[in-house]
């Protein structure tokens, strides 16, 4: 499976080399791009530097007046005609983003898929709000005689990914971009960079020169630099929080649009009213496992009333067991190896420190003899009990398959913990009852609470997503995305220049009592 896998993919995608205004610049450093299956090299990243990241925002604002300009339905074909050429190669895109971030193969194919989605969402949506709104004659347009409101598209937009879902967590601003017609410039992680630069490749060859750039290049050079450049009227970012910080700072000194999706560390709450069903253990172990817990809004800590305490902990513990734990392309396989190095070891310290404080913790799952135990950076999905509520498991990110599960007594004590923490993504409440989970739900600091579900599908397009206090600043899905890379421009047009607006009469009688004083 691995070996066709690796048979189909195209050798020009092993190295992913920036692209500028449609030329491949020379770079002379490049790293190598590991599977984390294996330890074994998947292709190489030439590295972009900060005069390829000048060149390309500089493309990028030479190519938006006539991208933007272009009428909206030819835009939008040839943004689809962009869109149907990925679509021929999406499984192949969809096996190297396995191979360079670990996820089993559906999940990186919902990776490419639901992208390919998204951008097609967003032209249908740019084509239905094409007119701009009209706001005419309603409440507080005073004596306007038409009043309406577009989106109009800001000019470059600097985009810098995340490794754990590369395609689809930019595509949240790519796809709005073009859509809108605004221009892009791409920075994906040094850590899985292949699969996003091939698509972006891909696609640029259906658009104008200097509509897509892409600059890999190191985050801390190249993301800081397109941060703080003037020329970047937008930038998005998928990542940590503390980068988070870093990049809004960068980009205050020339006041740009900024949205950032950062950690999370969602709670989900189990309450007493909650009947402990299979199918509330299924979604829970979804929600906390997906991915290998790195979603930025996985599950990342339970707590649950002491009366279902030992239910919840038995039942799911003996669903985790379940949890085949593999290479990205074994078919038997639920979840793969951790994608990075530095989360694995992060992942072994916290077990640790949680050992060591005497928490229980309980390595689950079976090992497909496709895991490479020793070479990869394979976790078993855990679940850790008897842990402190303020353990740094259960208040930071973790970002691995492992699952800290606190008791609580009073839902007052429930929301307390809850709220406790910096991020405030999403989170859950689980029970039938759903007067009483709302009634919780109402009071947890989050982007979405959801009711009985916590995972990719519950989070709908008609609801933005995003994430409150540290977790983030903006919403995505639909026009929440689309308002990241536009900027609103109200047309407010009055009939003809007469008499119409407050105050003009006084104006008026400065034109008819004093006659024009000769200028000196
Ligand atoms: P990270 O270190 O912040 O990296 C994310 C991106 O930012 C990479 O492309 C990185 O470049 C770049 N970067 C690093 N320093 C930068 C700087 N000073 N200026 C500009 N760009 C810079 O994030 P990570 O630790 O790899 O990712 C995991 C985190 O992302 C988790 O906390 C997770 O919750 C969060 N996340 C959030 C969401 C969401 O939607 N809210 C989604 C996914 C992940 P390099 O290529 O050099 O690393
Ligand atoms: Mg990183």
């Amino acid at each position: 499976m691995t070996n066709d896998a690796h048979a189909r993919l195209r050798d020009e995608w092993r190295l992913a080399a920036p692209l500028i205004d449609g030329f491949t610049p020379e770079v002379t450093e490049t790293l190598v791009v590991t599977n984390p299956a294996t330890g074994a090299q998947v292709g190489r990243v030439a590295l972009a530097d900060v005069r390829h990241a000048d060149e390309a925002v500089a493309a990028a604002v030479r190519a938006f007046p006539g991208w933007r300009d272009i009428p909206t339905t030819e835009r939008g074909a040839m943004v689809l005609a962009a869109v149907d050429a990925v679509e021929a190669i999406a499984d192949e895109l969809a096996a190297l983003i396995s191979l360079e971030v670990g996820k089993v193969l559906h999940e990186a194919q919902g990776d490419v898929r639901g992208s390919l989605a998204m951008v097609r969402g967003m032209v249908q949506l740019v084509a239905e709000l094409e007119a701009g709104e009209d706001r005419t004659g309603l409440p507080g347009t005073g004596q306007a005689s038409f009043v309406r409101l577009r989106h109009v598209p800001v000019g470059a937009v600097a985009v810098i990914g995340p490794w754990n879902t590369p395609i689809f967590l930019t595509f949240n601003a790519i796809a709005p971009a073009l859509a809108a017609g605004a221009t892009l410039v791409v920075k994906p992680a040094v850590e899985a960079p292949l699969a996003l630069t091939a698509m972006l490749r891909a696609m640029a060859e259906h658009l104008p020169d200097g509509v897509i750039n892409v600059v890999p290049g190191r985050g801390s050079v190249v993301g800081q630099h397109l941060a703080e450049h003037p020329d970047v009227r937008a930038v998005s970012f998928t990542g940590s929080t503390g980068t988070g910080r870093r990049i809004a700072a960068a980009a205050a000194a020339n006041i740009k649009k900024v949205a950032l999706e950062l950690g999370g560390n969602d709670p989900a709450v189990v309450l007493e009213s909650a009947e402990i069903t299979d199918s509330l253990i299924a979604e829970l172990v979804a929600g906390c496992f997906a991915m290998t817990g790195q979603i930025c809004f996985n599950i990342k800590r339970i707590y649950v009333h002491r009366s279902r305490h030992d239910e919840l902990v038995e039942k799911l513990s003996a669903a985790v067991s379940r949890i085949v734990v593999g290479d990205a392309f074994d078919p038997d396989a639920h979840i793969g190896p951790l994608a990075t190095r530095d989360g694995y070891d992060n992942a072994l310290r916290l077990l640790d420190e949680a050992r060591a404080a005497g928490a229980v913790v309980r390595e689950l799952g079976i090992r497909a003899d496709s895991a490479d135990w020793t070479a990869g950076n394979y976790i078993a999905p855990t679940v850790v009990t008897g842990i402190a509520a303020d353990h740094e498991l259960v208040l930071d990110e973790q970002f691995a398959p492992i699952i800290p599960i606190v008791p609580f007594d009073t839902d007052e004590e429930a929301i307390v913990e809850a709220n406790r923490t910096e991020f405030g993504l999403a989170s859950s409440i689980w029970s039938q009852d759903l007067r009483h989970a709302e009634a919780v739900a109402r009071r947890i600091e989050a982007g979405n609470t959801f009711i009985n579900a916590h995972r990719l599908g519950a989070s709908v397009p008609l609801v933005p997503f995003g994430g409150v206090k540290q977790s983030g600043l903006g919403r995505t899905h639909l026009l929440y995305s689309l308002e990241h890379v536009t900027d609103e421009h109200g047309i407010v047009g009055f009939s003809h220049p007469a008499a119409q607006l407050p105050g003009i009469t006084r104006w008026q009688t400065v034109l008819a009592d004093h006659p024009a004083k000769e200028n000196v």
